[in-house]
């Protein structure tokens, strides 16, 4: 997927390749899902930025809105960046996928294929320090293999000099008090890293703990993001 250059031949600029690419998006048909959504649902924010958080797909409020995180557990995401000095504003938010599954089933696997190569052009365009990654479908997509959410949220996976980060969604917070306050340690741990950084010390990635998880699927193999 190759984004057209500028008018007059200057290279586009991070922010237009972003809007080209939002647009191209929204225009998607190359799954199923276009038939039942409302709107596409492509990210926000600002690129570059220093954080990028990715979650599974929209819900209800982010397909009639066309933003990412809008409803309830958006409100608790921008709750949660504040705690940790960040706004909404300073971040690139999105999704796996980018329109929303019918009565937010989970996502199937050919549909997060079809939709990845958006998912690694938004990766390039923001060029992020840290990626959160909400839950475990986001997880599953996007480091596949390295174990389940429940014992690899809050550690650091360094791919390619980017930490990534799994945290809990949002959204399994509200319905479950108990994971908050992982929620809220994971969040912290994001901005000590980023603390680390701003002060030139990188941390080190955590070690992930020995896995007994079965081989991930081939095609989870085949979606990693970078
Ligand atoms: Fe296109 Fe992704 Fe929407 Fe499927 S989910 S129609 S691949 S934008």
């Amino acid at each position: 997927m190759v984004l057209a250059s500028a008018e007059g031949g200057r290279p586009p600029s991070p922010p237009e390749e972003l809007e080209r690419l939002h647009a191209r998006v929204r225009a998607c048909t190359l799954c199923g899902l276009h038939a039942t959504r409302t709107q596409a649902v492509p990210g926000s924010g600002r690129v570059p930025a220093e954080v990028m958080i990715v979650g599974e797909a929209p819900g209800f409020n982010e397909d009639v809105k066309g933003l990412p995180f809008v409803g309830p557990a958006g409100r608790l995401l921008d709750t949660l960046l504040r705690q940790i000095g960040l706004s909404r504003e300073e971040v690139y938010i999105t999704n796996v996928l980018k329109c929303r599954p019918p009565q937010n089933r989970d996502p199937l696997p050919h549909e997060a294929e079809a939709c990845l190569p958006y998912l690694r052009l938004q990766f390039k365009l923001v060029q992020p320090k840290a990626v959160l990654v909400l839950g475990r479908h986001a997880l599953e997509r996007m480091l596949p293999g390295v174990g389940p959410i429940s014992r690899v949220h809050g550690q650091i996976f360094v791919r390619s000099g980017v930490a990534f980060m799994p945290c809990y969604h949002p959204a399994a917070a509200l319905h479950n008090a108990a994971l908050l306050d992982d929620l809220q340690k994971d969040f912290d741990r994001v901005r000590e890293y980023l603390d680390q950084l701003l002060r030139g010390e990188p941390a080190a990635a955590e070690p992930a703990p020995p896995t007994t998880d079965p081989e991930p699927p081939p095609e989870a193999e085949q979606l990693s993001l970078i």
